[in-house]
């Protein structure tokens, strides 16, 4: 029988490139209300790679990633961003940090130029500094002539994007995703992905992408599968695969939730 241990060799150990990495979490432990959200959880982003955390609603990305932004204080274990504790060193880890959340956080009655302009002040951006990135990012998701239309005149994909480009406008090198692409049709969701692989590849900005959809994980992606709280598998999603002689992530997922059951 396939083994289903959740850390082994293919784990995604901390350490495994040169400086530390993007994000590394070890022994995280959450409850709510007494009940255990997240199990002793434990993964790292490598710096400049894309880590799809993958589960099913109610897995506990969400909670994960509120811990990570400091949201939530963690009650066990240790979050670190580029070598930064996020509960002793928040601003050096959150400086580093672009966070694009679940639930839509953008203000529909202000134009796309204005929300930037905003969040580059809470970010200590000067005028100057902050108009040129606002220009770079809205030019790098060809959506510059958006720029002046209130996002409640924008697509669900457009607005997303900005969203996007607004995680980024600090040049942060770790971007936090969190289900990013849920409500928006097809392209929009494939444009999305495609666009932040090629941040990825690019700029060399790692990411954490939250995701319940199986879909949007590529075989030489890095995969975290969360379960109810708890890590059941990391690795190459090629590996996870064939790991359990499984005929496609499709199926190796319904094997790897199934046996945890
Ligand atoms: P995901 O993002 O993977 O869908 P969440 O982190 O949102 O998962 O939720 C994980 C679990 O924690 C769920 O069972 C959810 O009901 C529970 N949970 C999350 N936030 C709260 C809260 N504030 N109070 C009570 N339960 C919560
Ligand atoms: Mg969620």
């Amino acid at each position: 029988m396939a083994d289903l241990a959740p850390r082994g060799t293919d784990a995604l150990q901390a350490g495994s490139g040169e400086g530390p990495d993007a994000l590394a979490v070890s022994g995280l432990t959450h409850r709510i209300g007494g009940r255990v959200i997240l199990d002793q959880v434990e993964f790292v982003v490598p710096a400049g790679r894309l880590v799809t955390l993958l589960g099913p609603n109610g897995a506990g990305k969400t909670t994960l990633l509120s811990l990570v932004t400091r949201l939530y204080t963690a009650q066990q274990g240790e979050i670190r961003v580029f070598g930064h504790d996020v509960r002793k060193e928040s601003s050096a880890a959150l400086s580093q940090m672009g966070v694009v959340f679940q639930q839509r956080a953008i203000d529909p009655d202000l134009t796309a130029r204005q929300n930037l302009a905003y969040h580059a002040a809470l970010h200590g951006l000067s005028p100057r500094r902050a108009r040129d990135r606002i220009a770079a990012e809205l030019g790098r998701m060809g959506l510059t002539k958006d720029a002046d239309r209130k996002i409640r005149t924008l697509s669900g994909g457009e607005s997303r994007r900005i969203e996007i480009a607004r995680a980024l406008l600090h040049d942060p090198r770790l971007l936090l995703c969190d289900e990013a692409t849920v409500g928006l049709d097809l392209r929009s969701r494939a444009d999305i992905l495609a666009d932040i692989r090629g941040l990825v590849r690019e700029r060399g900005v790692a990411v954490l992408w939250a995701t319940h959809l199986i879909d949007e994980v590529e075989a030489e992606d890095l995969v975290v599968v969360l379960h109810r709280g708890r890590v059941l598998r990391q690795g190459r999603a090629r590996d996870i695969v064939a790991a359990l002689g499984a005929d496609g992530l499709n199926d190796a997922f319904r094997r790897i939730t199934e046996a945890a059951a």
